[in-house]
């Protein structure tokens, strides 16, 4: 199978181009079309895989339509002052993974992918000073991708963020994820007030394997026709 044919946004297959992909690896071969059809997704898968790029394309390629309608607003960099204007990111895609260097790498490859989108990418992780990645959400966000422990403390501490327009979640290294302690901030997310949990929300699961508390989740929020991919 090739990129072409698999039902991608043109500006993502430039994208697929630019990075130098020259055919779908077999994750991405079962996974860009079952989130170009709008199902949730297991997906047992290691690193080196091309899960990156398994769930990013289809899911830019499908907020591509509508960009410029969903894209987040931006603050006027001239007129911005971040003394007195607050606003809260409102992201479309949120990505919840376990390390730092896992969210850059994410964060690395979501760059490339959003060349020549209006959908901006930014990344939180702990570990390092909160204020320019505070400052870099302000600037607008579309694409967050975050680990646990900083996700928590921007959202229920520092009240940065919404979660109102959020249309797709993706776990990955779902089971280190929730073996590590954050099974119930997971759950909070999954189901929270604030989340948009409407029926088109989408949900996405990668791990290399699939622990019960990764089951839980899955029955509990999930589509139960989600397509499982090993
Ligand atoms: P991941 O499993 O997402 O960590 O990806 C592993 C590496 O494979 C990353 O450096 C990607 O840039 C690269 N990659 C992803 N998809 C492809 C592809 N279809 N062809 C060649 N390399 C790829």
């Amino acid at each position: 199978r090739e990129f072409h044919e698999a039902g991608l946004h043109p500006v993502m297959l430039d994208n697929v181009k630019l990075c130098q992909y020259k055919t779908p690896t077999p994750i991405q071969c079962y996974c860009i079309p079952a989130v170009l059809t709008g199902h949730d997704v297991v997906a047992i898968a290691q690193t080196g895989s091309g899960k990156t790029a398994a769930f990013l394309l289809p899911i830019l390629s499908k907020l591509m339509g509508k960009a410029r309608q969903l894209a987040a607003p931006r603050p006027n960099p001239s007129r911005y002052n971040p003394l007195t204007d607050r606003v809260r990111a409102e992201p479309l895609v949120l990505v919840v993974c376990p390390t730092r260097e896992l969210a850059c790498q994410i964060f690395d490859e979501a760059r490339r992918l959003c060349y020549r989108t209006m959908l901006r990418p930014c990344v939180i992780y702990g570990g390092a000073p909160s204020r320019n990645q505070r400052e870099q959400l302000e600037m607008g966000c579309d694409v967050l991708i975050a680990t646990p422990g900083r996700l928590m403390d921007f959202m229920q501490n520092m009240n940065l963020l919404s979660f109102a327009r959020l249309k797709f979640t993706v776990l990955d290294e779902a089971d280190e994820l929730l073996s590590s302690g954050w099974e119930e901030a997971m759950e909070k997310l999954f189901g929270g007030s604030d989340t948009n949990t409407d029926a088109d929300h989408t949900y996405l699961m990668f791990s290399a394997t699939f622990p019960k508390e990764a089951r839980r989740l899955a029955r509990q929020y999930m589509d139960q026709d989600y397509v499982r991919i090993k």
